[in-house]
């Protein structure tokens, strides 16, 4: 069987020829980018810029058969029934606060409940809240285990509330856990639940089939998965879209406008207004056709192996409270030292050039749960070495050395 070559899965990123000092492990927060991806934004602003859907010019009509195609690159990497299911945004972000706004008026009313997890990241938390009060809906979370797991039996007695909508994250952007979602997702389906999962983490672990997860919605950032900053994805099954009323209003969304009133466009315009992402489409799609071209099993091997490898070698560093999962972890380390902050330890790494990122990681719930004031966050990625692991190890006891002493 042939073996992932990180090696030259590394050389595709000009971040690591550009600054060689550097160990990247703040993935979670964003990847770097391969070539392929940075080619082909300079190639739409250099070459091919114009606006789309409007002109009857050549060049516009140019840009917007690419922007198609970048939707329907992403129609089949996470296998949806049809283009109008892909639905640009900005990012995850902005796909939960659609999803809020837009379901908040028509499938929840007072009294109703969601569901969501003591693991979510605030981007499936805050957009719920700044509507839920008004509306008076409810919202409850399944809480964790005392091995910070979700407690499954506690989520099958808040299934038994009947939410209307169950909101699961795919992987935790603090704690690394996978979710078994699947089981998770049908069981909420039986319960006659509409499904929301949050991919901004799971998408660089496992490319969701999203005709077969029972997943109403799916929602995504490219940037977490080799692609530009500013576009992401809403994926929704049609029927469910079509439910949606849009947050933004304005160009594009609309199919006829007059001063009384206006009448929307079928999707996915319906939920796009205004000037798109053009280029960022496009980089999105070139980062699905790049990683695409890896065997993603072989690409979580290796980053399990990265990840054995700094367990064991965490085991000989004195004062250390791991957080993170050791199991069904898709490559994420989170862990304080005893008595430290986890801004000071940050801070020595970084006089080293070892990016990691220190804090509550947009899940204060969570850490407000596990009693922790934050925590350091090592987030591993393909491009990662061995020895940039080994070299992070003694990075950090030469780190818990200058704290202690
Ligand atoms: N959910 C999770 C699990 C995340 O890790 C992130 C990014 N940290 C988001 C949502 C929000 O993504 P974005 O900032 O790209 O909108």
């Amino acid at each position: 069987m042939s073996v992932f070559d990180a090696a030259a899965f590394r050389q595709q990123f000009p971040f690591f020829r550009e600054q060689p000092t550097w160990i990247y492990l703040d993935n979670a927060a964003t990847t770097h980018k391969p070539q392929v991806v940075i080619d082909s934004l300079v190639k739409f602003y250099q070459h091919d810029n114009s606006n789309v859907h409007r002109g009857t010019h050549q060049l516009s009509q140019q840009a917007t058969s690419q922007f198609e195609e970048a939707r329907r690159t992403v129609q089949q990497f996470i296998n949806a029934a049809e283009p109008a299911e892909i639905v640009f945004t900005s990012g995850t972000t902005a796909a939960f606060n659609q999803l809020a706004f837009g379901l908040m008026h028509t499938i929840l009313q007072a009294g109703d409940r969601i569901l969501i997890s003591a693991l979510e990241h605030h981007a499936n938390i805050v957009p719920w809240q700044l509507h839920c009060q008004q509306h008076g809906v409810i919202i409850d979370v399944i809480p964790l285990t005392v091995d910070r797991q979700l407690d499954q039996a506690a989520y099958q007695t808040l299934l038994e509330r009947k939410p209307k909508i169950v909101s699961l994250t795919q992987v935790s952007n603090a704690l690394g856990n996978v979710l078994p979602l699947a089981q998770m997702l049908s069981d909420a389906k039986a319960a006659g639940a509409m499904t929301i999962v949050d991919g901004a983490q799971g998408i660089a672990w496992q490319r969701p089939d999203v005709q077969k997860l029972p997943a109403d919605f799916y929602c995504f950032s490219a940037h977490k998965l080799y692609g530009p900053t500013g576009i992401g994805v809403l994926y929704g099954k049609r029927a469910f879209l079509e439910r949606l009323i849009p947050l933004h209003g304005g160009g594009e969304m609309i199919e006829h406008v007059s001063f009384s009133g206006s009448r929307f466009n079928s999707l996915p315009a319906r939920l796009e207004a205004g000037t798109p992402h053009i280029a960022g489409a496009q980089g999105l799609a070139q980062a699905i056709k790049f990683i695409s071209g890896f065997d993603a099993q072989q690409i979580n091997s290796y980053k399990g192996l990265l990840l054995k490898a700094f367990h064991n070698g965490l085991q000989h560093i004195p004062g250390i409270q791991l957080l993170s999962s050791r199991h069904d972890n898709a490559g994420i380390v989170t862990l304080n030292i005893q008595g430290e902050h986890p801004a000071d330890v940050a801070a020595l790494l970084n006089e080293q050039h070892i990016a990691v990122r220190a804090g509550s990681h947009c899940a204060m719930p969570l850490f407000e749960q596990l009693a922790a004031p934050g925590a350091l966050r090592f987030a591993f990625a393909p491009y990662n070495q061995l020895t940039e692991v080994e070299q992070c190890l003694a990075a950090l006891a030469q780190a818990v050395e200058i704290l202690t002493v």
